[in-house]
């Protein structure tokens, strides 16, 4: 399980859930104060601790949300 933030792009909530990798990809996320489904991911900064993956690959957004080969 990893913790996922997502801010909700009609009422402007921040919401944290929690998907396993598996159930990430094709989830259906809905905010949860106006059940809006226009909602987008957040990436903190502190996700991204280092410049590198363990992969070698250059860090890039997506790389802590489990799209990532390094599987973070
Ligand atoms: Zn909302």
């Amino acid at each position: 399980m990893a913790v996922y933030e997502f801010a909700c792009a009609d009422c402007g909530e921040e919401f944290t859930v929690e998907l396993a990798m598996s159930e990430r990809t094709g989830a259906k996320i809905v905010c949860p104060q106006c059940a809006g489904n226009r909602v987008q991911q957040v990436y903190r900064a502190v996700q991204i601790s280092t410049g590198k993956t363990p992969c070698g690959q250059e860090s890039k957004p997506g790389c802590c949300c489990g799209d990532c080969c390094c599987g973070h």
